[in-house]
């Protein structure tokens, strides 16, 4: 999962990035509207969160360019206490929910898993591929009846390798969501992330259920027959 964060108080920003990050998600910041515009045009997100107070553009004037470019990703907007008008301005102009600074982090990622499962996030609370389940509002993963323990980057890759399973994820793609914009597509952090996630999840089942699409990705699910 990749977000957008659009903030102009750098303290602000760090805080609820970091937040995000411990998270497993990918968050690349904005500090500007001008800024946000520029990367939803580029890149592909799974929710934008936008404050409503910025300099030049307002919160309000990047979701409804966001919407009047035809981007349906989910927005959240980020709004002071005092300007009920503004929120009202700010859903009117498209966005899906507001939440009122300051907010407490449980809130935010409350708000956040709602978001997100209403869009790309198809499946649900649980996924299932085989015999394995990963529970997202727990953030646990379990083959048969083993728990396995994974770092946030290793579940943020295989929540994305079972949603799109049985469909392979091609390389790049892993990049854009599980790592954050402007990464160094030319290291090979993919490969030794899927080979720590074989070590963890098929290491000792006869049957493999993460398998390498020569020359494009990665697939999860049961062997071909
Ligand atoms: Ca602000």
């Amino acid at each position: 999962m990749r977000f957008l964060l659009v903030e102009d108080e750098r303290k602000v920003a760090s805080f609820i990035a970091r937040s995000l990050r411990e998270n497993s998600y990918a968050v690349d910041v904005a500090e500007s509207g001008e800024k946000a515009l520029g990367l939803v045009t580029n890149a592909t997100y799974d929710l934008i969160l936008l404050d409503i107070r910025l300099p030049n553009l307002s919160g309000v004037e990047v979701c409804r360019e966001i919407r009047d470019a035809g981007i349906e990703t989910p927005v959240l907007m980020l709004t002071a206490r005092s300007l009920v008008e503004q929120r009202v301005e700010g859903l009117d102009a498209g966005a899906d929910d507001y939440l009122t600074k300051p907010f407490a982090l449980a809130e935010l990622h409350a708000r956040v898993r709602a978001l997100t499962r209403r869009g790309f996030h198809k499946g649900g609370p649980k996924l299932h591929t085989a015999d394995l389940e990963l529970d997202r509002p727990r953030r646990t993963v379990k083959r048969g009846a083993n728990n396995i323990q994974l770092t946030f980057k290793e579940f943020a890759l295989l929540e994305l390798l079972m949603m799109r399973s049985p469909d392979p994820v091609l390389r790049s793609e892993i990049i854009e969501h599980v790592w954050s914009h402007g990464f160094d597509t030319e290291t090979n952090i993919v490969e030794v992330y899927i080979n720590r996630l074989r070590q963890k999840i098929d290491q000792g089942h006869p049957a493999r259920l993460i398998h390498t699409v020569r020359g494009s990705g990665y697939r999860l699910g049961l062997p071909e027959r």
